[in-house]
């Protein structure tokens, strides 16, 4: 073998630049974080190599005697690191990615056309909960299910339980879900229980975003309300990019069956074992008391830096956090998601556009997300966040003196001093 330098200088350069683009830069993008070393490594490993569709011991490939040992401790371990007693629940690791461990779950839960329930994109939901517009329905989730979204109270930013209550005894879906990409607050999993209840409707989680705080104990843990639990691996949980579903076991005498032929073969084909490897690495390190310390100064800067921007009287959707992220509703300013991420990239600081309750386009959005895994996997703490927050603030700043000025003179130049970049500065200008 040769090094990736050698065999393919062009791409170990893009390898480098990104690393260097990561580590230069203030990454706050809410569903990003730094994996470890040894996640990367297991990750990059030889067992990429390897076919083993199936499950431990019922494979349809042989020379799987290693594979499955991995795969049982990644099993082991996911229980573990969520406190769950293997009696009651189940897991299956070997999901892609987020997305597919969604389709995958409905899968198993429901039929075809099935009504649905889950968190309206544009009020923190994800696409996979049954996103569509008027004119297009725009996922799986929403092609092959009927889908009926929840909202959050425009007023506050808090999930609109009460609502929900009454649209689900209408609506009668067989599934809600619960989970979200751009929610700042904790869950209320013993009512959407009761509503689950009330409708005869299973209960999902999806904890993508917030899992690490739910090893950890930061935030309140969906295992005890709901059916079905997925997330993704590589948010504030630091592990590769994967997902995972658990499954209640005491309900249901079937779901384990359901759910492991709804990952494969009716989802995927064989499992990314390099990935589950990083996992069950990640899994380790999650477990370990370190995490919780992590974990608890995640929530820790995000409230610091919901302190600093609310001191500068900017709206934050729910005015605070309990969670990784703060969700900055830029609208009362009159500036758009897309024009403040612009000028933060322009100055390395990473940060995403996001819908906030009531906008209608996901392309010029009325918010931005910033997250704070990340940032925090590089040891910050709260005593960063006051320099963090002023960037931000500086940037919101710089974008309203322009606005004022009724041009985008100043934006142009801003732009221009800092990355010498004329195209950067006209893309800005049509923000
Ligand atoms: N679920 C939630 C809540 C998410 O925020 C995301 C991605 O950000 C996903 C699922 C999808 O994960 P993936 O990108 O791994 O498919």
């Amino acid at each position: 073998y040769t090094t990736l330098a050698e065999a393919d200088p062009e791409v170990a350069k893009i390898v480098e630049d990104e690393t260097w683009r990561q580590f230069s830069g203030l990454e706050l993008i809410a569903s990003e974080n730094l994996t470890s070393l040894a996640v990367m490594e297991a990750n990059g490993s030889m067992l990429t190599n390897k076919y083993s569709e199936g499950l431990p011991g019922a494979r349809y490939y042989g020379g799987n005697e290693h594979i499955d040992i991995l795969e049982n401790l990644c099993r082991e371990r996911a229980l573990k690191a969520f406190n769950l007693d293997p009696k009651l629940w189940g897991v299956n690791v070997q999901p892609y990615s987020g997305s597919t461990a969604n389709f995958a779950a409905f899968t198993a839960l429901i039929n075809p056309q099935d009504r649905i329930m889950g968190l309206g994109l544009p009020d923190g939901g994800h696409l996979t909960h049954g996103y569509y517009t008027a004119k297009k329905k725009i996922t799986a989730s929403s092609i092959y299910f009927q889908s009926f979204p929840y909202r959050v109270d425009p007023k506050t930013g808090l999930i609109d339980y009460e609502q929900l209550q009454v649209n689900a005894g209408l609506y009668k879906p067989r599934l809600v879900i619960c989970g979200a990409s751009a929610y700042p607050r904790d869950w209320d999993y013993a009512r959407l229980r009761k509503i689950a209840d009330a409708n005869g409707s299973y209960l999902m989680s999806d904890m993508a975003h917030i899992s690490g705080l739910v090893a950890a104990g930061e935030n309140s843990s969906p295992f005890d309300f709901c059916d079905v639990v997925t997330t993704t691996t590589h948010k504030t949980l630091r592990g590769p990019r994967a997902g995972l579903i658990f499954f209640r076991k005491d309900k249901e005498a079937d779901i384990e069956q359901r759910v492991n032929q709804a990952v494969f073969p009716a989802c995927q084909g064989g499992p990314h074992n390099n990935t589950i490897a990083g996992i069950a690495v990640a899994l380790k390190q999650a477990a370990d008391p370190a995490f919780k310390t992590y974990a608890k100064q995640v929530v820790t800067n995000a409230r610091a830096i919901a302190k600093v921007l609310s001191s500068h009287d900017y709206k934050l959707q729910t005015d605070g956090t309990d969670n990784h992220l703060v969700l900055w509703d830029l609208r009362p300013l009159g500036l758009t998601g897309s024009k403040v991420e612009k000028i933060c990239d322009e100055c390395h600081i990473t940060v995403n556009k996001n819908a906030v309750s009531g906008d209608t386009s996901a392309q010029v959005p009325g918010g931005v997300r910033v997250g704070l895994a990340a940032l925090t996997s590089r040891s910050m703490t709260e005593e960063h966040m006051d320099i963090v927050a002023d960037f931000l603030h500086r940037a919101v700043q710089i974008a309203l003196q322009a606005q004022k000025e009724a041009g985008t003179k100043l934006l142009k130049d801003f732009v221009t001093a800092y990355s010498g970049n004329g195209e950067a500065s006209q893309q800005l200008a049509a923000l």
